[in-house]
């Protein structure tokens, strides 16, 4: 674990295999922590926020040393994205393209730091000057999944240290590898000790995290149900939180699309990643007049998909990242065959390379009642879904208790649009997929979350606006009236 400026093994002893989901055998161990190596994190993060040399950083001392990680990640990326396909198996064209991006994040948020401009305020009274100021929340909690580690802790890391905040990162039990080699990272380029602490363990040190009173906010990505149980234990503190969570995002295919665009579309919505991301188009809906063209298509170019080494260049669809994951997608091919749904390809585990490979898979006769239409499954299964016309489409992409992300494929301008402005999403692509950037703020409607990550808005939930309100006259004044 990294703690107050040291690599630290677990009070405990005790340590966690970190399994390279490809070979199936453990490559990296990684201490099992406990809550006391929390407590010594948070003591660290809390010590370096209040009185250490980083609370008396200025914007721009904070903004240099932000570029020079972005920097050292950029000297590092291939070292950094082998770590995280060892550790969860997807490609290592898709980690090595993430690494080279995330960089950018750092470059963005180190401009930014210095523009937390607080506003004076047209005061009410002659004798009142009245200011704000954009003061870093303190503490960071943040707590991350497994499928893209870096990524996912760098949406929230490189806003709340430009912010001027601290953190405590409690990375996924199955992929801690990535994170602590960030830290290392850190410290090379010159972050003061206590400033960013990783404690490696189990959900349950996770939960004691978010309870710690030292904790100011909590920036979790994961399941839903672990953020809702989140929100619920974060409300005893009322400590702040930021949730990131699950979806089941709708690719809307007009009949008026490029088919062979939307069909690569669809291709890279769920099958990208081996479907394991939150933003995973999970719900194909087609317009029902290109209904079987799309399917053909989509069965065609998805029978060619090469499944192997996701460290090879060729390989497409690597394994699914660990045993959980690989039951819970194999019970939803079951509950998807037991609701009536036609498999049209894929459907079981692979049977050459066994493993946790399972068939990139096609289901169709889906409607949106189906438990495979409404449920998070987090793998390359894809539930398509035939709509008659607009409206039917909004109101079956918005009939999900989810709002993570859409699409729509349509070369009509006015109802790209207009479909855009009524899907119920944090993010709508227009004849695209899986496409974000550190510029535009991510995150989700209903039960995808809470509060957005990425973009200009973003900085702010890792601050708090205070009023500063300052007495001109010197006067003596009635003591028993307000203001
Ligand atoms: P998960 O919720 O099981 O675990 C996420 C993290 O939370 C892990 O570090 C885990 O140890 C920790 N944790 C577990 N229980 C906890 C508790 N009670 N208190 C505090 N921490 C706890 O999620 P996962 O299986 O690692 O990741 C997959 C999920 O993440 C999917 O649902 C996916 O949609 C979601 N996800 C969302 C986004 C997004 O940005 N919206 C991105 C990627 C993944």
């Amino acid at each position: 674990m990294y703690i107050n400026g040291e690599m630290v093994p677990g009070l405990s002893g005790r340590t966690i295999k970190s399994d390279d989901p490809f070979k199936g055998e453990p490559w990296a161990v990684v201490p099992d922590g406990n809550n006391a190596d929390v407590d010594a994190a948070v003591a660290a993060a809390r010590q370096a926020f209040d009185s250490g040399p980083w609370s008396r950083m200025t914007a721009m001392e904070r903004a240099r040393l932000l570029r020079k990680l972005g920097d050292i990640i950029a000297r590092d990326a291939e070292e950094l994205a082998r770590c995280e396909c060892r550790d969860n198996g997807k490609l290592y064209r898709e980690m090595l393209g993430q690494w080279q991006y995330l960089p950018e994040w750092f470059y963005y948020y180190a401009g930014m730091g210095d523009k937390l401009q607080g506003s004076t305020i047209p005061s009410d009274r002659p004798n009142f000057f009245i200011y704000t100021r954009h003061e870093p929340i303190g503490v960071v909690g943040a707590v991350t999944p497994w499928n893209s580690p870096g990524l996912l802790l760098i949406f929230k890391l490189a806003a709340g240290l430009a912010a001027g905040c601290t953190f405590v990162v409690k990375p996924s039990e199955f992929t801690s590898v990535s994170t602590l080699e960030l830290a290392k990272r850190l410290e090379e380029a010159g972050f003061p000790p206590g400033v960013f602490n990783v404690v490696t363990g189990q959900g349950s040190i996770g939960a004691h995290l978010v309870e710690h009173p030292d904790i100011d906010k909590i920036a979790f990505t994961g399941a839903t149900e672990t953020g809702k149980r989140i929100a619920a234990s974060a409300a005893k503190n009322l400590t702040r939180v930021s949730l990131e969570l699950g979806g089941k995002s709708p690719n809307v295919i007009f009949d008026d699309a490029d088919i062979e665009v939307a069909v690569n579309g669809a291709i890279a919505g769920i099958f990208g990643a081996t479907g394991q991301t939150c933003m995973a188009g999970s719900r194909l809906l087609v317009q029902k007049n290109i209904y079987d063209r799309v399917v053909e298509h989509l069965v065609k170019r998805t029978q060619t998909i090469k499944l192997g080494d996701p460290m090879a260049e060729s390989t497409e669809l690597g394994p699914v990242a660990n045993e959980p994951q690989f039951a819970k997608v194999m019970e939803y091919i079951d509950i998807a065959k037991a609701e009536g749904a036609t498999c049209a390809y894929g459907g079981q585990r692979d049977p050459e390379l066994g493993g946790n490979f399972i068939q990139p898979t096609i289901f169709t006769g889906v409607h949106n009642g189906m438990r495979i239409a409404q449920e998070e499954v987090f793998g390359p299964i894809l539930a398509v879904i035939p709509f008659e016309n607009e409206e039917e489409a909004i109101a079956i992409a918005n009939d999900t208790r989810f709002g993570l992300a859409a699409a729509v494929w349509t070369q009509n301008v006015h109802r790209a649009h207009r479909v855009a402005h009524q899907l119920n999403a944090g993010t709508v692509w227009i004849n695209a997929y899986r496409v974000v950037s550190y510029a535009a703020p991510f995150g989700g409607f209903k039960e995808s979350g809470l509060g957005r990550e990425n973009g200009v808005e973003a900085i702010k939930e890792f601050t708090e606006t205070k009023s500063v309100f300052v007495e001109l006259s010197g006067e003596v004044r009635d003591p028993f009236r307000l203001g």
